[in-house]
């Protein structure tokens, strides 16, 4: 299977090829040429660990590795560093089904895919006989830039370097990232927001002169962020493992169709979900989740994409995004897998930061609810799951919940429902305490762990045991002008 390129029809690459380069030629996302189907039975789904599950999707779209070379990326991947061996446990409170892509390494659904990439990555780099070493250069709202680090740390013949917003994670997140070891990774902070953030890094990666200067000194970069395939392919891994596992446990009959809410920032998760609907999975609806930043939810209403608004700092930061760079995929697949008239769209994106589909793009949509979630009603969700269940959910997962209820209100759909739950609560337990209750709002961080201990009843995981006493490795901060100056400093490059 090859991919091409969501700009030009003629830009086409193996599936090695494409993870190595992350982004096509002009701009473009990389997409499967065609979407393959699930060649196995649920039944037989039902009975696999996370592992096979895993192999037997990811060798239907990386059909250029070997039986070998996928089964030691999957078994390095999904090991002890995952706290369960179920790897993504299903947990039920109300009437969902939360599914728990927060069992790795940084405690975040981006540990899903971040785990295989650099294992992907340098499988890769082998196949295609690449010399150089790969720079790594991300752009991060929070979790991606330390399930990245935490990937690619000490991993041989790769650096890493990740921009974050200095003022747009939470403290822990911050945490996490800036005591990161390893000497092949580094951690800069800009003075802007994720946006700026992203679009230097996108620059940076489609500036011809500075690759030049970058093969010279013998790297070439490329990108861990949710627009690499080899991000996109592990994501479609766990709702195939979610489905058999529901099977399996009696709570849907194979064939029933789910619903599966996402609570989404850069488009990537929701369209993991979109692509396991399309091999054949039962799916019903997706429903995109959105926080105050509801460029999506507007976009699913109108028709019309609109960045052009103000940038709102919410509680669930990694849904804090403009520009959510994987919905030109699916521009691409509604426009007919037509790669001029999307890339039309997105020079109209670049040129007015918005852009308009067509009535026939737009029917094609229904796949797709969306809707938001204010501030104060994902806190309420969090409170109420809380009082009646006792379980404790994240504010990003919260604003998924959320919109799930807005659903069921809309439509009666009375499907069962899958909500994708994205990070621990210990990410982010400031905001989640204080969604419980307002009296912990004065307290410091880790008292505030310490409590939530307590009223979660789940332990406190390894990944926020470690922070505590580590100690600073990067205080590197930028202006978003000097992102290119950093890269080559780094790279001791002059
Ligand atoms: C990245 C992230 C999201 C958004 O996922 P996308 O694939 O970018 O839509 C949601 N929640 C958490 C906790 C995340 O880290």
């Amino acid at each position: 299977m090859l991919y091409v390129s969501t700009r030009n029809a003629n830009e086409k690459v193996s599936a090695s090829q494409g993870i190595l380069k992350g982004l096509a030629e002009n701009g473009g996302l990389f997409v499967p040429e065609q979407i393959p189907s699930l060649n196995i039975s649920i039944e037989e789904l039902a009975n696999m660990t996370y592992q096979e599950t895993a192999y037997e999707v990811m060798k239907l779209f990386l059909t250029d590795f070997t039986e070998e070379e996928l089964k030691t990326c999957i078994r390095n991947a999904y090991d002890e560093k995952f706290d369960t061996e179920e790897i993504v446990p299903l947990k039920k409170a109300q009437d969902a089904y939360y599914l728990e892509l927060f069992h790795g390494a940084t405690i975040a659904f981006k540990d899903m895919a971040l785990s295989i990439l650099p294992h992907l990555l340098i499988t890769s780099a082998r196949k295609n006989k690449v010399k150089n070493d790969i720079v790594i250069l991300t752009a991060t709202s929070g979790d991606t830039g330390k399930a990245a680090l935490a990937g690619f740390a000490g991993v041989e013949g790769t650096k890493i370097i990740v921009f974050y917003p200095k003022d747009g994670v939470s403290p822990i997140q911050e945490k996490q990232m800036v005591t990161q070891k390893g000497d092949n990774t580094f951690v800069v902070g800009i003075n802007g927001n994720f946006d700026q953030a992203q679009t230097g890094v996108k620059q940076m990666f489609s500036d011809k002169d500075l690759a030049k200067e970058m093969e010279i000194a013998g790297y070439q970069f490329s990108s861990a962020n949710s627009i690499n395939i080899g991000r996109l392919v592990p994501q479609i891994v766990y709702y195939v493992y979610a489905y058999a596992k529901m099977v399996k446990t009696g709570e849907i009959k194979t064939g029933e169709n789910i619903n599966i809410a996402v609570p989404t920032g850069n488009f990537g998760n929701i369209l993991a979900a979109f692509y396991a609907k399309n091999m054949g999975l039962p799916i019903g609806k997706l429903i995109c989740a959105s926080n105050e930043n509801k460029v999506l939810y507007d976009f699913f209403s109108t028709g019309t994409y609109d960045k052009n608004r103000e940038f709102i700092l919410t509680s669930s930061p990694s849904m804090d995004i403009l520009i959510s760079s994987n919905l030109e995929r699916l521009i691409y697949h509604i426009a007919g897998n037509n790669a001029k008239k999307n890339e039309l769209l997105m020079e109209t994106l670049q040129k007015e930061g918005k852009y308009e589909i067509t009535s026939e793009m737009k029917e094609q949509l229904t796949d797709f609810y969306g809707n938001y979630a204010k501030e104060q009603e994902s806190a309420a969700t969090i409170k109420e799951i809380y009082q009646e269940t006792g379980y404790i959910i994240d504010t990003h997962t919260a604003v998924a919940a959320t919109v799930y209820k807005k659903y069921k209100k809309d439509t009666q759909d009375t499907a069962k429902t899958i909500i994708a739950s994205t990070a621990s609560p210990y990410k982010f337990t400031r905001s989640v305490m204080t969604a419980i209750d307002e009296k912990y709002k004065s307290r410091p961080d880790f008292e505030l762990i310490d409590e939530l201990e307590i009223l979660s009843g789940v332990n406190i995981p390894q990944a926020i045991e470690e922070i505590r006493m580590a100690e600073i490795c990067h205080k590197t901060v930028c202006e978003v002008e000097e992102m290119q100056s950093v890269v080559k400093q780094f790279l001791k490059m002059k």
